[in-house]
């Protein structure tokens, strides 16, 4: 089968740049990748090949110019450059996918996968803290200790012995990996010997056998946003553990835990307050006196209000978190029914019951007894 023409592969001109090359190649290794192309994997690693191959070419200059004087004939066994080998490759997929992997690296300019060390975040806390109903309402400030893990202070995070540096891995030369070629690419590993560290302790650090880190307790304040409500949880970013080798602080996860109010509850951004009034005030109205979060408030009932009828105190509830507005009072009038009544509340009561008597009744009580009635016979 004869070869195509490199130039043609990669659908760039003669005269390309090298990011022209890049370019084009990327293009075509994305759109080769065997997961975009799951219907014709054989094909598209045929495809790949094809691409790698001219791109491993047309992006090395010495190559390039060989190839731009004699052609395929300039790679071909005995020919100029010497041969490549591409023996076994599309047929192991998964060193298809590790080059594949390799060669985005390059592209993105990562190199983190061959970084020397392998550095990594610390792990996020997660501090349980009790408040008041008016602290959630208000928000406030609250100085909290946190057990965590920080960088040893007696080797500063290395893990070694003082005066003592971890040494080199003689495995891979201090790179953490390994790697060697398979037909036309490198392929590279995690060295076994040191974990991919790069880095072996030879006389570890006694305050923290080596690893690095030691434990203090932190005081930290916490600032409670307004508003807040039982479960909602802080983030408090970098105030978790240390991170190992370089790697960033985890965050530190205040969830709160919001006491109950002996008189409000919390409904949203609403507060139901149960409000107790006599017989007396529910039948005749009165002007009453009912807490609210910002103190006592003046409110009217009217003459002959019902037991769990609502009032709407706007704006006395709760602020919303990120500062949209805030919630209402909801006023829930509970009539008491009178208990250890004296002789002659009694017998007043028993009047009033007559005179109802006289004048029919309660009208919703009669209405009632009249549906039961209709019900039963
Ligand atoms: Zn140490
Ligand atoms: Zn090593």
């Amino acid at each position: 089968m004869a070869k195509k023409d490199y130039y043609q592969v990669l659908g760039v001109e003669r005269e390309a740049s090298l990011d022209d090359i890049k370019r084009a190649y990327r293009k075509l290794a994305v759109k080769y990748h065997p997961d975009k192309n799951p219907e014709d994997k054989e094909e598209a690693a045929v495809k790949f090949k094809e691409a790698s191959e001219a791109y491993e070419v047309l992006s090395d200059a010495d190559k390039r110019s060989q190839y731009d004087r004699f052609g395929h004939a300039a790679f071909e066994q005995g020919g100029g450059m010497g041969g490549f080998d591409f023996g076994g490759f599309a047929a192991n997929a998964s060193v298809f996918e590790d080059v594949l992997g390799d060669l985005f690296g390059d592209f993105f300019g990562g190199g983190g996968r061959r970084g020397r060390q392998r550095a990594a975040r610390g792990d996020d806390l997660l501090y349980e803290l009790g408040i008041t109903f008016e602290e959630a309402v208000r928000g406030g400030e609250r100085k909290i200790s946190v057990p965590r893990s920080v960088k040893c202070t007696s080797c500063a995070g290395s893990g070694a012995k003082a005066g003592t540096q971890p040494e080199s891995c003689p495995a891979c030369n201090g790179a953490g990996q390994v790697s060697f070629r398979q037909g036309l690419f490198q392929i590279s590993k995690s060295c076994g010997q040191c974990n991919g560290e790069g880095r072996i302790i030879r006389n570890p650090c006694r305050e923290c056998r080596g690893t690095g880190t030691g434990h203090e307790m932190r005081e930290i304040n916490v600032k409670i946003p307004a508003g807040v409500d039982n479960g909602s949880r802080l983030k408090l970013r970098g105030e978790g553990e240390a991170g190992f080798s370089g790697g960033p602080t985890g965050d530190l996860y205040v969830a709160l835990e919001v006491a109950p109010h002996p008189i409000f509850q919390r409904a949203g951004h609403d507060i139901v307050c149960d409000m107790p009034v006599t017989m007396v005030q529910a039948s005749l109205g009165d002007r009453i006196d009912v807490p609210t979060l910002d103190g006592l408030v003046k409110m009217t009932i009217p003459a002959g209000t019902q037991s769990g009828r609502v009032f709407r105190l706007r704006g006395k509830g709760v602020p919303d978190v990120r500062g949209r507005g805030k919630g209402d009072e909801l006023v829930r009038i509970q009539v008491q029914t009178p208990t250890h009544m004296t002789k002659k509340q009694k017998e007043l009561l028993k009047k009033f019951d007559e005179a109802s008597n006289d004048r029919g009744g309660d009208s919703v009580i009669s209405g009632f007894a009249d549906k039961v009635r209709e019900l039963f016979d």
